[in-house]
């Protein structure tokens, strides 16, 4: 496993800013009384559960988004308490700390990126 090479200060402005954007987007989140992020409860019966994963599916696309933000987030945080914030999911190799101040939740370089939509 590798250890990431970045410095403890770039590494603690990220979690600040990581840290404040959660907040904000659990703020947007609940201030929605359909969005607080649990998975509705009905009941035990097939039917209800049935309801349960229709109302799930049914959410909004920007609540969605937020939600999956939010995912994101976590895994960045964890991904710093573990020493592995920065590193390329695909190639392995650090990625550019500009890139990260502009979108903290990059868990790929830019080249990766780059094949990767090149692909599609
Ligand atoms: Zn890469």
């Amino acid at each position: 496993m590798k250890k990431s090479s970045f410095s403890k200060d770039f590494l603690e402005k990220i979690k600040a800013i990581l840290l404040s954007e959660k907040i904000k987007i659990s703020g947007e989140l609940t201030n929605n009384p359909d969005t607080d992020g649990q998975f509705p409860e009905y009941g035990d019966n097939l039917e209800d559960n049935a309801q349960e994963v229709t109302d799930f599916l049914s959410k909004k696309p920007v609540e969605m988004a937020l939600e999956r933000t939010l995912r994101d987030i976590d895994s960045a945080l964890k991904r710093l308490d573990e020493g592995k914030y920065g590193i390329c999911k695909y190639c392995d190799k650090p990625i550019d700390e500009n890139r990260l101040m502009a979108r903290p939740t990059s868990s790929s370089c830019v080249s990766c990126k780059k094949t990767l939509l090149d692909e599609v």
